[in-house]
Order: structure tokens, then sequence, then C-alpha cells
């Protein structure tokens, strides 16, 4: 039996003024106030999602559920479910923590990284990592996180996009 697994995570979400709806194909969603792993931030605007819109915590739930060969966050929480309109997406990680840990797996270490070009994560990363170490149960020196803008010139981008890698360790 292997002693590691890794995992791989990514999500996106449409970016639009906090409260209004996302357009077409948005399925009568709309945009969420800004929330990355699990911290609010002030923002004009959010992202447009059935839940609340994490990224951050969307790709660390998919990797997480793809380290230990689960089904993934869609499979497991749809967004057609009223259940998970506006949910804390801590709701979606701790299942996903709980699910691996009854497969024998708890987790070693995230690094992730957040693609977005407003607000800025800087000054509020350390933040993020100790929300998301509390939520993993490791400590805060095995979360990184990483922001990044899009650099594509410009007016700032329409999305925000996350992508996580996740170390399970037999537990
Ligand atoms: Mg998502």
């Amino acid at each position: 039996m292997a002693a590691f697994r890794i995992g791989l995570g990514y999500d996106s979400h449409r970016l639009a003024p906090v409260g209004e709806g996302g357009g077409e194909g948005a399925g009568g969603q709309v945009a969420r106030p800004m929330i990355i792993g699990g911290v609010a931030f002030a923002s004009a605007r959010g992202p447009v999602a059935h839940s609340d819109g994490d990224a951050l915590m969307h790709a660390i739930t998919d990797a997480v559920l793809g380290a230990a060969g689960l089904p993934d966050i869609g499979q497991l929480f749809p967004d057609r479910d009223p259940r998970w309109a506006g949910a804390a997406s801590e709701v979606f990680l701790l299942e996903a923590v709980e699910q691996a840990r009854r497969g024998g797996w708890v987790v070693g270490n995230v690094d992730a990284t957040v693609i977005v070009d407003e607000p800025k994560l800087g000054p509020r990363k350390d933040e993020v990592r100790a929300n998301l170490a509390r939520l993993l149960a490791v400590d805060v020196s095995s979360v990184n996180v990483k922001g990044k803008t899009h650099e594509l010139g410009g007016e700032p981008s329409k999305n925000i996009e996350a992508m996580a890698a996740v170390l399970l360790v037999r537990g």
C-alpha cells in the first residue's frame, strides 16, 4: 500500500458586481461576496456561484478528493442541489477531509495558487493560510498559498481561478 498520494485541483468562477445575476448561462446564479480560502475580502465584484464561490476552497477540496481516489466536488455536491445554495465551502472541504480519513489518509501539505487581479491576496495571505490549516488539521507551515494576477494587460480580469496540489499521507 502506498505511503503517499498526490492530488490536483482546479476551479474558476466568473466575477460580477456583488448581488447581480451572472447573466446568460449562469442558471440564475448571482455574484456572491468575495471569499477566498474562507476569508471575506472587500471587493465590489464577487464570484458567480451556486455555493459561496470560494474557488480556492473548491480547488483544495478537489485535490483532497482526487488524491484519495474519491468522486469530485461536483459529483459529491451538485450545483443543482438546493442544500448547497450559498453554502460556506468549508462544508465541502471538511467532508472531503473526512472521507479521505475514512480511507486511511490525512493531509500532509497543500500548495495552492490563486489567480485574481482584484482584490490583492498578499496582505491577507497568512489569514487565509491559517484558516485552511485549521480546516485541514495541519500546521500552518504545511499550507502554502500564492497570489498571482492574470498579467494579461488591459482591464482587470473578470475571473478568479485557483489551483491546488495536496499530498495525503497514511494516517
Ligand atoms: Mg467552484
